[in-house]
């Protein structure tokens, strides 16, 4: 699976707040993600975040400065 930074995952388990949204804001073997809800930040073992994630719609290129 092809994650990256800036990507918006939509997970399978929803945030209380209602959204399924989290945005990447970190890569590696653990991810960082914002609920795009309400703005709350996890960190995830990036198995288990691969396990959870139902559909990832990718940044836009315009948005993606991947210099990592
Ligand atoms: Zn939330």
């Amino acid at each position: 699976m092809d994650i990256k930074v800036g990507d918006i995952l939509q997970l399978k388990k929803q945030h209380p707040c209602g959204s399924k949204e989290w945005e990447v804001l970190r890569v590696g073997a653990d991810f960082r993600l914002k609920c795009m809800g309400c703005g709350h930040q996890i960190m995830i073992p990036r198995r288990q975040a691969e396990k959870n994630v139902k559909n990832v719609k990718s940044a836009s290129n315009s948005a993606a400065s991947n210099s990592v």
